[in-house]
């Protein structure tokens, strides 16, 4: 069901077009393009149906259904955005990549640059059009919004000389972003005074005053060989763009056990969990207590609209909000203002802040249990009674604060407060 304001502020903007001018669709995509800009969204998808097209927008990483078209319009919307990217219009039985240049037409100027694809499906060609955000990337970790603590402790675990700090976290979390402010700053840390590398599958951001490096598998040039290969080049600090396998782990393992400080990303859904999968990956624990110097866990919340926060609201049918699959909760409606907001189109958030959690593996409770091999529900409650603040204790203060609401914890986190 489409979303009730997003849907009445794309109608009336279409509504002032003139449909039948020839240049009729070139200005509605334009237009769908500003207005996706407007409302912040980072991608817009449109999904042909068995009758019309279904655009959607997300927006904060959560996709929305706005509305669908109808008619012979449908295929001409997915034909002018491959005129857009100079794709090949006639193809429409192979999948396509292109990318709008940010100069020429008003919609080129409007949208920055955009990366559209085009799939086959079913009911005809599914187009996804990426706008690239652009101060994501260029931020330093005190710019990054993480807890206070945190931001100070990995500070501190920056200045190491060796050990692995390990950011975890599910894909969309922001553990990139995170990345590459450490890498910056061990930069300004460092400046020439040490060696910083990285290995990167595929390098996402360049960061001046790190050499840089993208594995090519299809040589025999994958992380494992390249870690071993990169500790010949004298190297003080290395970055690992994100263990995936046993192989990898290893050798990032032993490159710190050699004195060399590992910053890596691993794909755990908290602090815990990452622990128990090196474990599972046939790391010994005594590698693990002796290298690993932090696990950092993060996720990225919804900020609640400042606009409509405390307004008066109305139950509504749940567009704006996606339940966990396999969610016991079976209500049928969600909270919206009463009043319309312009602000944030009746979705309620505007904007994401991350948080975190940090776990101290060196804690003589938490490497005694990592040797036992605990369970992870035993390994989290030591890590509790040492005073880690779960990302579960983050959201509820989140809550308490009001800068997110309860149902976007349990959307991310899986469960209630
Ligand atoms: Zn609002």
């Amino acid at each position: 069901m489409p979303h009730d304001s997003l849907a009445a502020e794309f109608s009336d903007a279409i509504r002032s077009l003139q449909d039948g001018d020839a240049e009729y669709v070139p200005q509605l995509v334009d237009l769908l393009l500003r207005k996706a800009r407007d409302f912040r969204a980072s991608d817009v998808h449109l999904v042909p149906q068995q009758t019309g097209l279904k655009l959607q927008l997300r927006i904060d990483g959560v996709l929305h259904h706005v509305i669908t078209f109808d008619g012979d319009v449908c295929p001409r919307i997915v034909a002018r955005l491959k005129v857009l990217a100079g794709l090949l219009t006639y193809r429409t039985d192979v999948p396509q990549e292109g990318r709008i240049a940010s100069s020429g037409s008003d919609a080129e100027q409007l949208a920055g640059e955009v990366r559209v694809t085009t799939f086959p499906t079913l009911f005809g060609e599914k187009a996804a059009v990426r706008l690239f955000a652009d101060s994501d990337h260029y931020q330093r970790l005190n710019e990054l919004g993480l807890p206070d603590d945190i931001e100070t402790a990995m500070g501190n675990l920056l200045q190491a000389t060796s050990g692995v700090i390990l950011l975890t976290g599910p894909s969309g979390s922001g553990k990139t972003t995170t990345v590459y402010a450490c890498l910056r700053e061990l930069v300004r840390l460092h400046g020439d005074g040490k060696g910083l590398m990285s290995l990167e599958d595929p390098i996402e951001v360049v960061v001046p005053g790190v050499t840089q490096s993208q594995v090519r598998p299809h040589v025999g040039f994958d992380l494992a060989t390249g870690i071993k290969s990169m500790m010949r080049q004298d190297p003080d600090v290395i970055m690992i763009g994100e263990i995936r396998d046993p192989e990898t782990a290893e050798c990032a393992f032993q490159a710190a056990l050699t004195g060399h400080l590992v910053l890596t990303t691993f794909h755990a859904g908290s602090t815990v969990e990452a622990v128990t999968r090196l474990l599972d990956m046939g790391i010994e624990p005594y590698l693990i207590n002796s290298t690993l110097r932090a696990i950092v866990c993060q996720r990225l919340f919804r900020k609640t609209c400042p606009e409509c926060f405390n307004q008066p609201t109305t139950d509504i049918n749940p567009a704006g909000i996606q339940k966990p699959t396999g969610s016991a909760d079976n209500s049928a409606t969600v909270e919206v203002p009463a009043i319309r907001c312009r602000t944030c189109g009746d979705i309620r958030y505007h904007g994401r802040f991350v948080t975190a959690e940090l776990l101290n593996p060196n804690r003589t409770e938490i490497s005694q249990a990592l040797l036992e091999r605990v369970d992870a529900n035993r390994l989290e409650s030591i890590a509790k009674e040492c005073g880690t603040v779960t990302l579960h204790d983050r959201a509820r203060e989140a809550v308490r604060t009001g800068l997110t609401y309860p149902e976007e914890v349990f959307r991310v986190l899986g469960r209630r407060l």
